[in-house]
């Protein structure tokens, strides 16, 4: 599965879950919004209808005593009680027609008990209503059993809508007539040019008598019945006017009176400033002390837009949580991983300085067993030194032991001389001869010098020595080893041909030890050429860099095989018992070594063996010490 496909089922139920939380805040949303929005609506519409009406009221209250007022006019009261009254109604007429000029109404006329106009404002006009009978109209008819009417309708004679106020003209608890007031609704209408929202009132019938929408007066409400439409008719209400519905339907009913409605889209269009079709919010009152109502309309259609954006907003709202939720939970799931691999690396962090200080303590048990099996190693070698030193001493004294019987022969010879010199040394001096007895003495003194020299020269050789390095003259080595084997050399009369370059050099090493290794080789070069009739012995020192290079050569046999392959061996030798111990080649090379040198055994291209003395050359400064 890719990284992509396994991402997208993984944030699918996430996905699923933000659009069911967004459908259902969007639900919630939408229906609160919805219902906030009507109460705001309806709220706002209250309080228009408490404004529309307060004024409409105040503008009919204006009026309202105008009629009434009449009855205090004697001669509006002789016009109508005197039977000669009709003398008094230019007089009268004169009067109203002032009157409604000053109070800006449309007519005001008195009617008489049977329902005659006796007196007008409007006398003038050749469509006055002198004389016309009236009876028939509603507001007098009410005027006259209950004292007062109120009544909307549109003149019979010159068609002008108007509201008409009736009072009765009472003369000591007898009715006289009836004196009316008629007001134009545009008058009405005027204080309704400032509405923000349609309003219109309706009478008693249904039917707009005021509208802020100039289109909707004479519609009605509610469908007439024919009867009604009839009786319109006999009074002449609406004066024959059409009176087509305004197409309002009721929707639902709300709280508090209110309705939601709508109002068909009218062809052609009324000109209006608010919108006049569609859902609206009706909202009803009756109009004190008259037979309408007050009805505001509020478009829905701001609420809709509210409840929109409310919901959009709710949605977007919801979405904008849920994904900072998503983000928090993710920084806390990342903060965590974030912990754990810190942890993670603070464990490991804490193991890898454990494991450390384990190493370390191990490190240093090791260390310190290391310090004892050095120690131990140090104390081996000093044993080991001690006994090669011992083994070195050993070497040498046995050489003494071999040079014995030479060295004793050479003493007894001067030993013997010295018996005879001395013995005639006493009888020359006896005889007085003390020239020859002096010349003996003095011989005397010679022997004893040269015994003193072979004796000091065992002495010198048998001294344990400090083993310490330093410069030492090979040639002069030579001489002494060769001095030390005097008598063998001799005795076996080999020739020793030697050859040391000039400036004589000098090595770096122990004289005694190496005049040791020199007496061994040389003594085993002898041993070789036991049987050789002419034997001789070739000493070379040549110098190369800072070594210097020692070599003793003899014409014997050479060396067998076996005796090449174990040549330093301890205890290995070819020699008859007693003859040799095999250690003189083992404690020479390993005197060598101590110096920092090498012994090497090997076989001439000519014959006979050649051992090979390889020891550092001591420098200059060395030497001048
Ligand atoms: P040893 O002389 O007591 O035998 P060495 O260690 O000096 O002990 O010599 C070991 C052996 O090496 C001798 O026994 C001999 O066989 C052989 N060897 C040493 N030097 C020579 C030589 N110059 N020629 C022939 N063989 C030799």
């Amino acid at each position: 599965m890719t990284t992509m496909s396994r991402r997208f089922l993984h944030s699918l139920p996430i996905f699923l879950l933000m659009l069911a939380l967004m459908s259902l805040t969007g639900f919630v949303a939408h229906r609160l919004a919805e219902q906030l929005g009507l109460a705001e609506l309806q709220a706002t519409g209250l309080h228009r209808l408490d404004l529309y009406s307060a004024s409409l009221e105040r503008e009919i209250g204006k009026y309202a005593f105008l009629p009434g007022t009449l009855g205090l006019e004697r001669d509006v009261l002789d016009l109508l009680r005197q039977p000669d009254g009709a003398r008094l109604a230019p007089q009268v007429n004169a009067y109203l027609e002032q009157l409604n000029e000053r109070a800006g109404t449309l007519s005001i006329y008195v009617i008489d008990a049977k329902g005659h106009v006796v007196a007008t404002s409007n006398w003038r006009r050749a469509d006055s209503f002198m004389g016309e009978d009236l009876s028939f109209r509603p507001y007098f008819r009410d005027a006259m059993a209950t004292g007062s009417g109120r009544f909307f309708g549109i003149g019979t004679t010159r068609g002008e809508p108007g509201y008409y106020l009736a009072s009765t003209l009472v003369d000591d608890s007898r009715t006289l007539g009836v004196a009316v007031i008629k007001v134009s609704l545009d008058q009405l209408e005027k204080t309704w040019s400032t509405v923000e929202a349609p309003a219109m009132v309706s009478d008693e019938n249904g039917v707009v008598i005021l509208g802020s929408v100039a289109d909707w007066k004479f519609t009605t409400l509610r469908p007439l019945d024919d009867a009604t439409r009839s009786a319109f008719d006999q009074t002449l209400q609406y004066n024959r006017r059409a009176l087509k519905p305004l197409g309002l339907q009721e929707l639902a009913e709300l709280d508090h009176g209110a309705r939601l409605v709508r109002i068909a889209r009218a062809s052609p269009e009324p000109v209006s400033v608010y919108p006049v079709a569609g859902r609206f919010l009706a909202q009803s009152r009756p109009l004190p002390g008259t037979p309408w109502t007050l009805t505001v309309l509020s478009h829905l259609e701001q609420v809709d837009d509210m409840v929109q954006s409310r919901t959009a907003l709710a949605v977007v709202g919801a979405a904008f949580i849920f994904m900072l939720g998503m983000m928090l939970d993710e920084r806390r799931r990342h903060l965590k991983a974030k912990l754990a691999a810190r942890a993670a690396l603070q464990k490991a962090h804490d193991e890898l300085e454990r494991k450390v200080e384990e190493r370390t303590a191990d490190l240093s048990a090791a260390n310190q067993q290391l310090q004892g099996e050095v120690a131990e190693r140090t104390a081996a070698e000093r044993t080991l030194r001690a006994a090669q030193d011992e083994l070195v001493q050993a070497g040498k004294l046995a050489v003494i032991g071999q040079l014995a019987t030479g060295i004793a022969h050479e003493l007894n010879q001067p030993l013997a001389a010295l018996r005879t010199l001395s013995g005639n040394a006493a009888r020359f001096l006896e005889r007085g001869d003390t020239d020859t007895a002096r010349s003996n003495l003095e011989r005397i003194g010679h022997l004893v010098d040269r015994m003193g020299n072979i004796t000091g020269q065992l002495r010198a050789f048998a001294r344990k020595s400090s083993g310490k390095a330093q410069p030492v003259a090979l040639c002069r080595a030579i001489d002494n080893a060769q001095a030390l084997l005097e008598q063998r050399l001799r005795q076996s009369r080999a020739e020793v041909r030697r050859h040391c370059p000039l400036p004589e050099p000098f090595a770096l090493c122990d004289a005694n030890r190496l005049e040791q290794v020199l007496v061994n080789l040389i003594g085993n070069a002898l041993d070789a050429m036991d049987d050789v009739p002419d034997p001789c012995i070739e000493l070379d020192v040549t110098v190369a860099g800072d070594r210097v290079r020692l070599s003793v050569r003899d014409h014997g046999p050479g060396l067998a095989d076996e005796a090449l392959a174990h040549l330093f061996e301890p205890f290995f030798t070819t020699k008859s018992a007693g003859a040799g111990l095999g250690l003189g080649l083992t404690i020479s090379a390993g005197i060598v070594r101590d110096f920092g040198g090498t012994l090497t055994g090997a076989n001439h291209p000519e014959g006979g063996a050649v051992f090979t003395l390889d020891i550092p050359l001591a420098d200059e400064t060395a030497r001048h010490e």
